[in-house]
């Protein structure tokens, strides 16, 4: 079967909102989106809070500010509604416990008694004897009758699902095809506790078939407890879903998965795997959603940008590949600075004026403009901008004197070779690249300079520092009498400079 049959498809990202949005999760999230508004089906954002120890409003919020910041948006969810309201699982308590019951009376579940202690026990005496660590059965051997009285009695139960002791699962993974598990090593895991809470296994297998869903795009830590899903669903007689299992990220250095000390790292080297840190990093949307779209995913062999609009155009799952992918952050800077250069100017300046804002620079609009056109070609990220711009938005400039003596010069040489600059720049009726460039080419043969020498002094003068945009047009935006002025001090300190 191909995807693209149009059949339009009802597809969820279902979070445990429980940290930081990482950029996985958004790529799971656009895949899903991706499939939906490509085929007109329905994008569900649906929050899995049923944890509630782990469960975090906070990251709740940084999730949907994360989503609606990568221009990702659901037809259905907790703030949007829907007609399968609720959207957060932990409202949802009923539904899942009605299910729990009819998997007991149906045979396919138990209520289980044993305490947290005699489970410590019996996993302690596996782990002893080097046996895997599961449930031992006691419970799944009682007789239903007597269970029921315990429950009615109010004793502390959770409820099991009862898998089959014999024979195999065939499951259907549609990147990896299918894959045969033997049901004696699948435990028989806890899908109700004790809270009388559900937990993710019962609960989202309940959800999807009631939401109507068609395709589940979700990561690959669920491989292992994909027999028991697949379990749980046929125990119901419900029709499965496509399951795709989208690739593993691994670390830049393609071995392991990412731990919390390898983020604190990346961060101090300007990269980062969470959401909002790209952001204030100064990564663009598209640049991340490119990214990360093309992480497990290819077009072609040749293809590498892509808009929202063209990737909902070009997606598509069997193009999805399930090995695991290094996440390769130099990438990321070349989507980004591809992004960046192909956005309109007042788009970018717009974008690029919090990031001066937050440097300390009181920014104006029409210089901003200016500024943002010279650097557009130059910056990878945002905050590149006030790195390499912020000068235009300083009243003054104090260059290190040293620095504004000329390569392989003495400073009585620069401040002569400044001060001619000075004279022929005073006659230009405005300073820009066409009406100085070739002048002070012409000064810099005249004094025998190399043109390199002469444009670090007045950079260093009119600039502050070492490394600018081109200089003319740098000056064009200083303007001509700021330029003069600052060529005179220069010429001033240089003057008194000792040889
Ligand atoms: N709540 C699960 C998670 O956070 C969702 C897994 C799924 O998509 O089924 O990963």
């Amino acid at each position: 079967m191909n995807q693209n049959t149009n059949k339009p498809v009802r597809v969820r990202f279902a979070p445990s909102p429980t940290g930081r949005t990482h950029l996985g999760s958004g790529r799971t999230a656009l895949y899903n989106y991706l499939l939906a508004r490509q085929t007109g089906g329905q994008f569900i954002l649906r929050i899995e809070d049923t944890d509630r120890k782990r469960y975090n409003a906070e990251s709740e919020q940084e999730l949907i500010d994360s989503l609606h910041w990568l221009g990702i948006q659901w037809d259905e969810g907790p703030d949007v509604g829907g007609p399968h309201a609720p959207y957060h699982q932990s409202q949802r308590k009923d539904i899942y416990l009605q299910h729990a019951k009819q998997l007991v009376e149906m045979g396919h579940a138990y209520y289980c008694f044993c305490t947290p202690e005699r489970l410590a026990r019996v996993r302690q005496e596996q782990q002893k004897r080097k046996d895997p660590t599961h449930y031992d059965g006691t419970c799944r051997r009682l007789s239903p009758s007597e269970s029921a009285l315990r429950v009615d009695d109010g004793e502390s139960h959770v409820v099991r699902f009862k898998t089959p002791q014999d024979g195999s699962i065939t499951v259907n993974d549609r990147l990896r095809g299918e894959i045969t598990f033997e049901n004696h090593n699948i435990d028989d895991y806890i899908i109700v506790k004790s809270d009388g809470l559900a937990l993710y296994h019962l609960a989202a297998m309940v959800d999807d078939h009631l939401m109507g869903i068609t395709h589940v795009i979700r990561g690959s830590e669920w491989l292992p407890t994909f027999p028991l899903h697949a379990h749980i669903i046929r125990a119901f007689g419900w029709q499965e879903p496509d399951w795709i299992h989208l690739s593993l990220f691994l670390k830049p250095s393609g071995k392991g998965k990412m731990s919390k000390r390898d983020s604190a790292q990346l961060m101090k080297d300007g990269f980062s795997i969470y959401l909002t840190d790209l952001r204030s990093l100064g990564y663009l949307p598209e640049g991340v959603l490119n990214w990360t779209a093309l992480m497990g995913w290819s077009y072609d062999d040749h293809t590498e940008f892509f808009t929202l609009e063209d990737l909902v155009e070009k997606f598509n799952i069997d193009r999805l590949n399930p090995s695991p992918a290094a996440i390769n952050f130099s990438k990321l800077d070349h989507f980004n600075g591809l992004h960046i250069r192909s956005l309109p100017v007042s788009d970018l300046a717009d974008r690029i004026k919090p990031f001066f804002q937050g440097a300390g620079y009181d920014v104006e609009d029409d210089k901003l403009l200016m500024v943002t056109t010279l650097i557009q070609k130059r910056i990878v990220t945002l905050d590149d901008a006030p790195k390499m711009g912020g000068f235009f938005f300083e009243d003054e400039v104090h260059p290190k004197p040293e620095d504004l003596v000329g390569k392989k010069m003495t400073p009585a040489e620069s401040a002569t070779a400044a001060q001619r600059a000075y004279q022929i720049l005073e006659d230009l009726p405005v300073i820009n690249q066409e009406t100085a460039e070739e002048p002070m080419r012409s000064l810099a043969e005249e004094l025998g300079l190399k043109a390199g020498q002469l444009f670090g002094i007045l950079r260093v003068a009119v600039t502050g520092r070492t490394v600018s945009p081109p200089l003319f047009e740098t000056m064009a935006i200083i303007g001509k009498e700021t330029v003069l002025a600052r060529i005179h001090q220069a010429v001033e300190t240089l003057s008194t400079m000792e040889e």
